[in-house]
């Protein structure tokens, strides 16, 4: 995917728009672009540059841990109060990511 020409033109775009430094740390070396959420049915990039963060290689694996924990205690909440929980709580982003 990442040879993929659209992946790139979006890569590309992100970088310019927000500006080639890592949004943790400003570093401007090893830059990944990186998504909070995924969207069902929508390819990488097809998101706009606002939806996206720009991310050293460090912070990118450092983000991607944390949303994992945040989807595990999501889950952890869900199993102890079932279906109630799921009402009382916003979890369109956590649903559509990671499929
Ligand atoms: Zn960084």
């Amino acid at each position: 995917m990442l040879e993929n020409p659209k992946w790139e033109a979006f890569r590309r775009d992100v970088l310019s728009a927000k500006g080639a430094t890592c949004e943790e740390c400003g570093s401007t070396y090893g830059l990944q672009v990186h998504h909070p959420y995924y969207r069902r049915g929508c390819d990488p990039w097809q998101y706009k540059t606002s939806e996206v963060r720009v991310l050293c290689r460090e912070h990118h694996m450092t983000a991607e841990k944390l949303e994992d924990s945040a989807l595990l205690a999501f889950w952890a909440a869900y199993c102890r109060h079932g279906f109630k929980f799921l009402q009382n709580s916003i979890v369109s982003n956590i649903t559509t990511a990671r499929e």
